[in-house]
């Protein structure tokens, strides 16, 4: 019998739309050869819900975001809303609250060097060997940005800035299930980063790491990192990781680090995922604005962001892998956008829908 999926799809603002088209003429091919469909409900997110409908994260959006199993988001924001108070404008109006929502606690950003792009990463071939495959584990919900109390307290020349950073026993349980999991479907090899020398959050993250990594996971090498170290050794030898775990803050500065070695942005996919099978899926970029319109930006991120999707939320990991080796077959291939294009011999120069006829003529291969 066909499988029924139901996703909605928010292409938001600036580049969004024209990456969006992409992916989701790559789910129609995969709808083709996987007997499932794909349901997909449209709705608004970002700068163009405020345009259209007077705030960055709408009822309507909300509540086709809940009548779904998953949601493949672009991405959001653009000059034209900077001007606009802090807490409307598209990011923390309309990113930020659907996290919040719908308690997307665990954030996946692979950083993956493709073989044949080796020489678009900011790193010395000899650094980084034949290609490059982290996944960086971020709690998203809680830690440093979102502990209480927070704010500015007092009044001048006395004022006090606080953050708290705290963590309960269940937040780091699950967020620590999140990464065994993975890197058991992985190379089986997890470094958990902290500060434990300094933080108290991260002694109690130590201890509950190192008590299921002996109780549950003991087929995953478990390995802790400071993190002062862990961005020292990403640049030193990044080869030595498979999956990393992070608090949050610590996880927002280090997957941008990771991010940083696959050459460009519109390389990189993410999932935030909630508890159970819900997920929302989108390229860790923004909108681009600077080449937003002409057709020419890398719709690989959103691309590998659908696969994600198809993995995560709906465990259709022979898809996935699909889709996965369709972009290195049409990188193999020479194809590349202008921000992976260096004019060596063998690659061709290619527009946004180029790239994706290229990689969904490699799906059939
Ligand atoms: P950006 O990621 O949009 O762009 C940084 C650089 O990377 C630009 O030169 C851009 O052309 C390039 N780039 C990014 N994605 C690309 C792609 N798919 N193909 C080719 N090149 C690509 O970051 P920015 O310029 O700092 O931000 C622009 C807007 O995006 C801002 O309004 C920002 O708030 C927003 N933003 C949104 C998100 C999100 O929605 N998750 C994330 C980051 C930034």
């Amino acid at each position: 019998m066909t499988r029924q999926l139901k996703i909605a799809v928010l292409p938001g603002d600036g580049i969004g739309p024209e990456v969006m088209a992409e992916a989701l003429r790559v789910l129609d091919a995969i709808e083709r050869r996987y007997d499932c469909r794909i349901e997909r409900t449209f709705a608004h997110i970002g700068g163009i819900a405020i345009d259209l409908e007077g705030k960055a994260l709408p009822q309507t959006t909300i509540d086709i975001c809940r009548a779904s199993d998953a949601v493949l988001l672009g991405s959001v924001g653009g000059p034209q809303w900077e001007h606009l108070p802090p807490m409307e404008q598209p990011e923390r109006g309309g990113l930020l609250p659907m996290r919040k929502l719908f308690n997307l606690y665990a954030n996946l950003r692979p950083a993956i060097v493709f073989p044949s792009l080796t020489g678009a990463s900011s790193l010395k071939e000899e650094i980084l060997g034949a290609g490059l495959d982290i996944l960086v584990v971020r709690e998203l919900t809680g830690g440093l940005y979102m502990s209480q109390p927070k704010g500015i307290e007092g009044s001048p020349p006395n004022r006090v800035g606080v953050d708290t950073l705290r963590y309960s026993e269940m937040e780091i349980e699950r967020i620590a299930r999140v990464a065994f999991e993975a890197a058991r479907k992985r190379r089986k090899n997890l470094v958990s980063v902290d500060k434990a020398n300094v933080l108290a959050s991260s002694v109690l993250w130590r201890e509950i790491l190192s008590r299921l990594g002996k109780e549950e996971y003991a087929d995953v090498a478990l390995s802790h990192m400071y993190v002062d170290n862990a961005s020292m050794q990403l640049i030193r030898n990044p080869r030595q990781f498979d999956v990393i775990l992070c608090e949050n803050m610590f996880g927002d500065i280090l997957s941008d680090e990771a991010s940083a070695l696959t050459g460009s942005l519109g390389m990189v996919p993410s999932a935030s995922l909630a508890a159970g099978s819900f997920g929302v899926y989108e390229p860790a970029g923004g909108t681009a604005p600077d080449i937003a319109g002409q057709g020419i930006a890398n719709p690989i991120a959103q691309i590998l962001s659908a696969s994600l999707m198809l993995r995560y939320s709906f465990s259709m990991n022979e898809a996935a892998d699909a889709i996965d080796a369709a972009v290195a077959r049409a990188l193999d291939a020479g194809y590349r956008t202008g921000d992976i294009f260096f004019g060596r011999p063998g690659e061709k120069k290619v527009a946004t829908a180029e790239m994706g006829t290229a990689i969904i003529n490699c799906l059939g291969q």
